[in-house]
């Protein structure tokens, strides 16, 4: 089950609310690679394509977009016959975000300050 965050920032008022972890429709590969744009898609077939039951962990994390001054979720994939890990860029920008721990304090894109966290809730 994943968990819904609510990172509020208390000194510009913003608020960002992200879908973290993963559904049930994620423990198939095949719901997991809708996720992923069609070059990474590739690569996680090529990588899975001797296991007949892929063993893989894939979650969605909280990042943050310095371009778009954002705080997104974004899906990373690791694979552990092949050991590589794959994750999305920016769904709006396609730049590369930092992808940043379930539980990390992240900073305010906008004013830098510390967000305060709170789980709101859980979803599948
Ligand atoms: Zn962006
Ligand atoms: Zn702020």
């Amino acid at each position: 089950m994943g968990r819904i965050r609510e990172y509020t920032c208390s000194s510009c008022n913003k608020v960002w609310r992200v879908h973290t972890g993963h559904g049930m429709e994620h423990a198939i590969l095949k719901n997991v690679l809708d996720a992923f744009p069609t070059d990474i898609q590739q690569k996680i077939i090529l990588d899975t394509k001797e296991e007949q039951f892929p063993y893989f962990e894939f979650n969605y994390r909280p990042a943050v977009c310095q371009e778009c001054q954002n705080i997104i979720a974004i899906p990373v994939i690791h694979l552990h016959q092949s050991g590589h890990t794959y994750s999305s860029t920016c769904p709006d920008c396609h730049k590369a975000v930092v992808i940043q721990e379930e539980e990390a304090k992240l900073s305010c894109p906008f004013c830098k300050e510390i967000m305060s966290l709170r789980e709101i809730g859980t979803w599948d």
